[in-house]
């Protein structure tokens, strides 16, 4: 009847408004956090296999909230896409990492997340130039990590936008390879230069055959594209003597570091890890 459908619409309402007013709540305080430098990058590095030294360090960005603390980028970054801001914030990511990595000794490079938003409107090709030309670092340094979303939608445009990244001199990552519906034919639309192998699939390594058996096909895609893969969230001895025997190249995850500010960054490459 009428009225059980509105005693069930009051009963939803506080809570719809408290989830909406929240999201309000948090779109106000992103639209101040930049002008407020509420935003900082860790870094974490990559290893090589072969040397055992850190090749690399990914951004990754963290929002210090004056009341809440530490937010994850998996709550703040999917709703900054949605109202626009991530442009304005990836370009800060862009400039901040290029302006932090220039100090690092010239073999170690910086990879910088890219969100497939940032491509709306080719705003993102002008984002790089100006991060590479401010901070004066070497183009060759700098990775950028883009997921398949990237090539998902506006697929023309897009590959134009990361042909004209690559004449810059910069390096194209495919992050999270696997995850997503058809990330193999997105090889042949664009020449990237390294897969990262998601870390779902390293964390069930030991568990699924399933997921060894994919890792093993990533690495192998790798070896006869002749480009790096890099595996996410390594976390175990275990779980790195496999990819080492699966002859990875790259291994990322808490084994070797959690992502730490950028005064860390000279401490850890001074180690040199499981030679
Ligand atoms: P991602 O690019 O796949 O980054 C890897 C995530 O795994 C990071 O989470 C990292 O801290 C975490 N991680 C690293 N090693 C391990 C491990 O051994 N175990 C486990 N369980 N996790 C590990 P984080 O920093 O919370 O970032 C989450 C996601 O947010 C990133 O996933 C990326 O998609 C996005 N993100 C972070 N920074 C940026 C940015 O500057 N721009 C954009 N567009 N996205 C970003
Ligand atoms: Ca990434
Ligand atoms: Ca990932
Ligand atoms: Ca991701």
């Amino acid at each position: 009847s009428k009225n059980d459908g509105r005693s069930v619409f009051r009963f939803f309402e506080p809570d719809m408004d408290a989830r909406l007013q929240a999201r309000r709540t948090m779109e106000l305080d992103l639209r101040h956090a930049l002008k407020a430098e509420e935003f900082e990058l860790h870094y974490q590095p990559l290893v090589d296999l072969e040397s055992g030294k850190v090749c690399a360090f990914e951004a990754l960005l963290r929002w210090h909230h004056p009341t809440r603390g530490l937010v994850s980028p998996a709550e703040f970054i999917p709703l900054c896409e949605e109202i626009g801001l991530i442009i304005d914030i990836g370009a800060w990511v862009l400039e901040e990492a290029c302006r932090e990595a220039v100090h690092w000794p010239e073999e170690v490079k910086v990879a910088i997340n890219l969100s497939p938003v940032q491509f709306r409107n080719n705003r993102v090709v002008g984002a790089v130039a100006h991060a590479l030309a401010s901070s004066g670092i070497a183009p060759e340094r700098v990775e950028l990590e883009i997921t398949e979303s990237v090539l998902l939608q506006d697929s023309e445009t897009n590959v134009e936008a990361l042909r004209d990244l690559k004449d810059l001199g910069i390096q194209i990552a495919m992050d999270d390879f696997g995850t997503g519906y058809s990330s193999l034919s997105y090889l042949q639309k664009f020449p990237f230069d390294k897969i990262k192998i998601d870390q779902s699939f390293v964390r069930t390594l030991a568990e699924r055959p399933e997921a060894s058996a994919i890792v093993r096909a990533l690495t192998g895609l790798g070896r006869s594209l002749s480009i790096a893969t890099t595996a996410e969230g390594v976390e175990t001895e275990e779980q790195l003597e496999h990819l080492r025997s699966e002859g990875c190249t790259q291994v990322q995850g808490y084994l070797f570091s959690r992502p730490l500010p950028a005064g860390d960054v000279a401490e850890i490459l001074k180690r040199v890890f499981h030679r």
